[in-house]
């Protein structure tokens, strides 16, 4: 299949830059979250449950002025739009995620990689593998000493032209995660991330994650450090599944211009994405054994937020079993 131009595509997870600013954004009526959802009659009970867009998923905010949608314009991405994508299904041949660690991550102010590799799995209903560290010279990737931090940084661009060397034949896409600071272009400040999704590589930076966090004990440190880095690396492996940022509801896959609003934003997919993550991911996705193994990485960690809203989803789903169960019953024949 032909794959569209906007695979091709880079994408920012966020940079500061002056002077962007977008028409101003329309909320959008439950109609179009409707039409941007789709006909699911045809998908099972089961799942339809899960789609259903009460409580737990309110529809969008209006941006403040310096949030992504206040600079970005966005048209959003219904799912009809996604499964004509062609964007990079899962199949037999493709199906891992590997994280490749860049440089170098101290224990202090890092994320565990094994707690961000078993979240990916876990999100993804996929395999995720750690690949050895890969470790840059002190000049490879342009480094430049940035004029407001006085920190190191290195170039993205660059270390998304060299992941494609690294790429595992079995690779469903291969994220680089590492603790030094990046850039996208000399006239940038920083960026969070980037990602190509037509070579299936990104690279995330961790190095602004402890912001906002001074005087915190290294116990909530950590805790904060975990908690972004999961939800950065899910969100971008969300683009690497061709899902576009999300317009209808307040969703994981909402742009974020900065770190308070990357906060603000809920860890789980809306129904518009989820629909589309199940259908990129194809057979073997089970959105109910998903929640659980979700609800059992929340709890682990004590998400209590993530664990409270997960639970919720496995209560509607083990309602409609009941009840499924009990109209099964009651269409047996009686005994004679
Ligand atoms: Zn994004
Ligand atoms: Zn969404």
């Amino acid at each position: 299949m032909p794959r569209p131009s906007y695979l091709l595509f880079v994408f920012l997870l966020a940079g500061m830059i002056a002077g962007l600013t977008a028409a101003p954004f329309t909320s959008p009526t439950p109609q179009t979250r409707q039409i941007a959802l789709g006909d699911i009659s045809q998908e099972k009970p089961m799942f339809r449950v899960l789609l259903e867009p009460d409580q737990d998923f309110p529809p969008i905010i209006a941006p403040g002025p310096t949030d992504w949608l206040a600079m970005h314009e966005e048209p959003g991405q219904t799912f009809g739009q996604y499964i004509s994508s062609g964007a990079n299904w899962r199949n037999s041949q493709r199906n891992v995620i590997y994280i490749l660690p860049l440089g170098k991550f101290s224990s202090a102010n890092s994320p565990s990689l094994e707690l961000l590799r078993d979240y990916a799995a876990r999100f993804f209903q996929m395999e995720a593998k750690i690949l050895p560290a890969y470790q840059p010279t002190e000049q490879e990737f342009s480094p430049r000493n940035n004029s407001f931090t006085n920190e190191r940084q290195i170039l993205a661009t660059e270390i998304l032209e060299f992941l494609p060397t690294r790429l595992p034949k079995d690779a469903y896409c291969l994220i680089a995660v590492t603790m030094d600071d990046l850039y996208p272009a000399p006239s940038w400040n920083f960026v969070f991330g980037m990602a190509n999704l037509s070579t299936r590589v990104g690279v995330f930076s961790f190095a602004r994650y402890a912001q906002g966090l001074d005087g915190a004990d290294n116990t909530a440190l950590q805790k904060q450090i975990l908690h972004r880095a999961c939800k950065v690396l899910v969100h971008e492996t969300g683009h690497m599944c061709g899902i576009l940022h999300c317009v209808y509801y307040e969703c994981l896959l909402n742009g974020s211009n900065h770190l308070a609003e990357a906060d603000k934003r809920p860890q789980q997919l809306c129904p518009v994405c989820l629909r589309k993550l199940k259908f990129c991911i194809g057979s073997g996705f089970d959105p109910v054994k998903r929640y659980k193994e979700l609800a059992e990485f929340y709890r682990k960690q004590g998400w209590s937020e993530e664990l409270a809203w997960t639970e919720r989803q496995l209560a509607k789903a083990e309602s409609l079993r009941k009840k499924i169960e009990s109209k099964e019953q009651s269409s047996l024949p009686a005994k004679q």
